[in-house]
Parts: C-alpha cells; sequence; structure tokens
C-alpha cells in the first residue's frame, strides 16, 4: 500500500477518534467477537489459532492476544492489521465516525482534504461504475441477460444480489458517462482502473467493453473493482481491473462480503476457482463459499477466511478434469506449508465427472453438493490418493516411487500425531491388504522419514552430520552399535561368500547404518558391489578418494587384523547374526521411547481408538525388544 503523506493531525482530532471509534465495533469488522463476560474473545488475526485468544475490553477500549501478546486500541489495531500508518488510521476512522479534522497548520488542510479522500472518492466513482452497468444490462444488455438467465440459469434476485451488470460495446460510453455527465475528474476515474488514455492522439477508452460485468466488493461489501466476462469469443475470457490503490488481488476473495456469515456460522469455508461458481453455490443456499481471483491462494488470502472459522476448516473445490492434479497443487500455491504445519485443515473436493460447481449444481439438488462437501477428503488423503493413482504396488518400479512420494509426503507433516497416522495409513495401503506386513511397513516408513537415518544424496559432507548426535539416538549402546555396523562392513568388504547373507539380513530385518560414516560406505559399496565380486576393496577405496573427508572415519575398515580374522573365519554366523541383532535393537528401542511418548500424551478416554493403536505399536516393538535380547547369545564386545 502507498503511504501518502499526511500532515500532522491536532491532538483534539486524535483524541476525538479514539472516543468515537467503539473498539468492539471497529474489531467486529475484521474478526468474529463472541461475548465472554464483560469481555469479548476472538480468533486473533496476528497468529494462526484454533480456540479464541484474542480478548477484547470494552471497558479498557484495549485488546489482548494471550497467544502472541498482541496488544493495542482500536488505531493501533487497523494498524498492524491493514499496515498503515498512524495518521492514515486516524484520518480513515474520523471519517467513519463524522469527527472533523483539524490539522495543526490550517494551511494544510485543503492539501489533507485531498488525500484523505483519495480512497473515498475511488470507492465513490467505483460505486457509480456498478450503477452504471446494472442499468445498462437492464436496457441495453439483451445478450449478457440471456447469458445469465439461459446458460448461467441465475434468477433475477441473484442477479441484484451480485450486482451484475453490462459494459456497453462502445469505446467510450463509462468515459462519457462518469466524466461528462457525472464530472468525476478523469484522474480518478483512472485511478479507479475504469478507463486508459490513448496511445494516440489524446483522450480515454474504457477497460470494459461488451462485456458482463462481475463488481468485486471487500469485505465490508465495498465495490474495489470488476471482472469482465466476455461474451462472444474476444480474449481473454475472463478480464480483471488492474491494481489500484483499493484493489489487491492477492488479498481479495470474490463474496467474501457474503459468504462471511455463513463461514462463520457453518464454521467451514468453501474456495471455488470461477466467479459464476460461487455465484450458482450461493443461488443454491449454500453461502460459505468464496472464489480466487483466479490465482494460486495466498497465505495472506487464507488467513483472511480463516478469521471467521474456529474449526479452519477449508475445502478446495477444484475442477478434476481441465488441469487435474497440477492445478490443483498449484492453487494450493503457499498454503501447503500452512496444512502441513496443521494450521488449517485443508481438505480437497473434486467433483464427479470433472464438473465445475456451475455445471455440477445444474438440474441437482443443492443437498448432493452438500453431501459431498460433508465427504472431502483431507488434503493428505487426497495426496496420498494422488500418489497412488494408476499405480500397481504389485510392480516393484511403482512400489518404490509410491513409498518414495509417500515418504517425502510424510516427512513434511509437523504434527507427530498427525503423522503417524498416516504412516499407518501408508503402511496399510503399502501392505497390499496383508496384515502381517504393516508392522514391518510401519517401521520402514519412521525409519525412512526420521531426520538422523535419512541419506542425503545431494549433501554427501557428512562432517556436517555430527556423529555425536547419532550416538546419542544410541544411546549406552552406542559404541556397541559402532562396533556391530563396523563389523558388519568388514565381513562384507573382505569375505565376498558373506556378502549375500549380510545383504539378506538386512532387507530381511529392514535394517539400515545408524552412523552416518557407515551409511556413507554402505551406499558407495551398494552402488558399485554389483557384478564386482573381488576388487570391492580397491574399487571403494577409488570411489571414496572423492570424498576424503568421509574416507577419515572408514579406512580402517579397509584392514583387518588377525584377531578378528579368525573369529570371522570361525564364528561368521554368530557374528552376522549378533551385529545385525544389535543394530535392530538401537531402531527399536528408538520407536519404543518413541510410541511410548505418544501413549503418554493421548488421552485413552478421549481418543480411545488412537490410544490403542500407540499401545499396539509400543507393545510390539517390546515384545521385540525381549525376543532380540534372547537371541544376542553372546556380546559382540567378548568376542572382538
Ligand atoms: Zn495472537
Amino acid at each position: 500500500m502507498t503511504n501518502m503523506y499526511i500532515p500532522r493531525l491536532h491532538p483534539d482530532t486524535i483524541e476525538e477518534v479514539k472516543q468515537r471509534a467503539d473498539i468492539v465495533d471497529v474489531i467486529s469488522e475484521h474478526v468474529v467477537l463472541r461475548k465472554r463476560g464483560k469481555d469479548f474473545v476472538g480468533l486473533c488475526p496476528f497468529h494462526s489459532e484454533k480456540t479464541p485468544s484474542f480478548t477484547v475490553s470494552q471497558t479498557k477500549q484495549m485488546y489482548y492476544c494471550f497467544g502472541c501478546q498482541a496488544a493495542g486500541n482500536a488505531i493501533k489495531f487497523i494498524m498492524d492489521l491493514e499496515k498503515r500508518s498512524f495518521a492514515e488510521v486516524v484520518l480513515d476512522l474520523a471519517r467513519r465516525y463524522q469527527v472533523s479534522v483539524r490539522t495543526l497548520e490550517p494551511e494544510q488542510r485543503q492539501e489533507l482534504q485531498r488525500q484523505l479522500s483519495l480512497r473515498e472518492q475511488l470507492y465513490e466513482v467505483l460505486a457509480a461504475a456498478a450503477q452504471f452497468y446494472q442499468h445498462a444490462l437492464r436496457y441495453s444488455g439483451d445478450k449478457a441477460l440471456q447469458y445469465l438467465e439461459q446458460v448461467r440459469k441465475l434468477r433475477q434476485d441473484t442477479i441484484q444480489q451480485f450486482g451484475l451488470g453490462y459494459a456497453p460495446a462502445g469505446w467510450e460510453t463509462l468515459y462519457r458517462y462518469l466524466v461528462e455527465d457525472k464530472r468525476y475528474p478523469v484522474q480518478l476515474v483512472e485511478k479507479a482502473g475504469l478507463i486508459k488514455p490513448r496511445k494516440e492522439g489524446g483522450g480515454y477508452y474504457d477497460v470494459f467493453r461488451d462485456r458482463l460485468i462481475i463488481p468485486i466488493h471487500d469485505v465490508l461489501g465495498r465495490v474495489i473493482a470488476f471482472g469482465g466476462r466476455s461474451l462472444g469469443d474476444e480474449q481473454p475470457k475472463y478480464l480483471n481491473s488492474p491494481e489500484t490503490e483499493v484493489f489487491f488481488k492477492g488479498k481479495t476473495l470474490f463474496a467474501l462480503d457474503k459468504a462471511k456469515a455463513a463461514i462463520s456460522q457453518m464454521n467451514q469455508a468453501v474456495v471455488v476457482e470461477g466467479y459464476f461458481d460461487a455465484i450458482a453455490l450461493h443461488a443454491a443456499g449454500i453461502n460459505n463459499v468464496v472464489a480466487s481471483l483466479g490465482t494460486a491462494l495466498s497465505i495472506e488470502q487464507v488467513r483472511q477466511i480463516l478469521r471467521y472459522t474456529e474449526s479452519k476448516q477449508l475445502v478446495l473445490n477444484f475442477d478434476a478434469d481441465k488441469a487435474g492434479t497440477n492445478a490443483a497443487e498449484r492453487a494450493i500455491g503457499e498454503i501447503a506449508e500452512l496444512a502441513y504445519k496443521g494450521e488449517v485443515q485443508l481438505k480437497i473436493l473434486n467433483l464427479p465427472d470433472g464438473k465445475d460447481a456451475d455445471e455440477y449444481l445444474q438440474g441437482r439438488n443443492p443437498e448432493d453438493y452438500r453431501e459431498l462437501l460433508a465427504n472431502a477428503p483431507l488434503w493428505l488423503d487426497w495426496q496420498i490418493q494422488q500418489i497412488i493413482k494408476d499405480r500397481d504396488l504389485k510392480q516393484a518400479a511403482d512400489f518404490q516411487q509410491v513409498s518414495g512420494q509417500m515418504v517425502k509426503l510424510l516427512k513434511n507433516i509437523a504434527n507427530s500425531d498427525t503423522r503417524n497416522y498416516y504412516i499407518s495409513y501408508c503402511a496399510e495401503i503399502l501392505s497390499l491388504g496383508d496384515t502381517r506386513l504393516i508392522q514391518l511397513r510401519v517401521e520402514n516408513l519412521v525409519t525412512q522419514i526420521a531426520p538422523a537415518s535419512t541419506p542425503r544424496k545431494s549433501t554427501p559432507v557428512i562432517k556436517q552430520q555430527p556423529v555425536a548426535a547419532q550416538e546419542s539416538v544410541a544411546s549406552q549402546a552406542g559404541s556397541l552399535l559402532k562396533m556391530a555396523e563396523a563389523l558388519l562392513l568388514q565381513i562384507y568388504l573382505h569375505y565376498p561368500e558373506y556378502r549375500q547373507a549380510i545383504v539378506d539380513v538386512l532387507e530381511e530385518r529392514d535394517l539400515q547404518f545408524s552412523l552416518s560414516h557407515h551409511r556413507f560406505l554402505w551406499r558407495q559399496i551398494l552402488e558399485i558391489s554389483s557384478g564386482i565380486e573381488h576388487d570391492l576393496i580397491s574399487t571403494v577405496q577409488d570411489r571414496c578418494l572423492e570424498f576424503p573427508e568421509e574416507m577419515k572415519s572408514v579406512t580402517h575398515l579397509f584392514h583387518l587384523n588377525e584377531k578378528t580374522q579368525k573369529d570371522i573365519i570361525s564364528h561368521h554366523d554368530k557374528l552376522i547374526q549378533a551385529a545385525t541383532a544389535c543394530m535392530e535393537r538401537v531402531i527399536r528401542e528408538k520407536r519404543c521411547r518413541h510410541f511410548w511418548e505418544l501413549l503418554d500424551q493421548t488421552d485413552p478416554e478421549a481418543e480411545p481408538q488412537k490410544w490403542q493403536s500407540y499401545y499396539d505399536l509400543f507393545y510390539a516393538e517390546k515384545q521385540r525388544l525381549q525376543e532380540l535380547e534372547r537371541q544376542r547369545q553372546f556380546s559382540i564386545a567378548d568376542l572382538l
């Protein structure tokens, strides 16, 4: 927003504005407030929250947020919310509450009046234009009216409610009406985005010509811009007003002024793509609907909608077929971030047969739409559906791709409860109906999404992943684990005949190397060892020359002392078993602790199913740990 130069205001004016602009009144225009005791509460517009901690005191004329500590009076509220200067806000409030404005220097009054009223004047000229278009629809807009009534099947009351209009075909009909008849200054009409100067020969022409006109209102119901739809083949099909002093595309949502009460009441907001989807839904009595203005949803737009819902439930209704998944992904834009953090409960509604809401409603009962709305999948469920769509999980390549994409998705989920829920869900899908496999898949996914055990192909600088941190995960078993992993790698490197056994047992138990330098070496081995049986060590060594830093911590593995050689020759089976048991134990212990924590955080009475599933997971880990204890007939430390 441009900052206007505003002369210094007389203190009396500021004082009077403070007196007249009641804080509850001012804030209510932006936040749904409920009375609680002698104060009012609502959802804080300055931070994301699910339960109201934003408190407004009428007696103190102050607000305070217990969540983010935002605080102040009515003027401060508007300043922070709309990012405007103190003087601008005072002037706006002065106008709304009929406070006469005095400046410190009387001679500045005229300049002040001019600036003060620019926005007001823009609203006025835009309202006059809207009336002109509405009038034109009735008297010269047969074609447009026909389109509305016959193609869009809209009733008169809907056309009225949305103030739909028609821009006549001439080049300067609106220009003549506003500038010549109504005597609005030509610069003002231009600043409102309604006319443009001709490139040659001087004069102006109308921005909208021979188009159906859809006025765009701000949240307070003032006309701030127009959308124009062509009635023939003219391109573009939809044309919007340019951005102006009062119209910002990324901050505006179509029909929010008409939808906000219903959004608040139904505790849910629906976002559709097109103006006519929103209009058709409102006409069908589904009023908690807004439309994006053809751009990806911005965080600001979403926060604006969410101010009206306590549940933060947002349903995105996309055309399923047109540009399919990609369009949806694009439209989700920045808000995926909010969804991963759980700040918005995002659902996706794809209408059957790839219809948009307007097409879908024609000839159907609005209840059908409501039902689809009620059953719309949560965004993450929808994402998972997209991942497995057209895949055959019995094919290794598809399976790999699907599980890789799942891991990527799961990793981004910030809330651990939600993440665990989806881990189980994905594990179920990946086990293809074989319930015995679910647990294994869960473990596999957990290991892959845990940051400490995620191989980072793009950043092989293992020095940056401190070994110390990883060992702390392994707790007391740390040094034992280090020994076990090193032993396994040594056996693999030096004894080709046991390689298959090692690969098998790692795969069977779904184990990975926990220490980063071991993981690094194992990756190198896997990448080159197919086919080359004999010269593995020298090939790995060559390869490791590229990574001298990582080499330092693994070079000792390329040599075997005599005692170890003897041990391996006489007990290779037991050693492999003991080493892998040790590796598994560390992972299991970690998971056991993880599920125990989840169990601890879950109220068995409030969420019995969740509690039970955590208990089952915890118990399964515990049992496996006991089994491993029995398997470890002797410790590796004794052997080496
Ligand atoms: Zn807050």
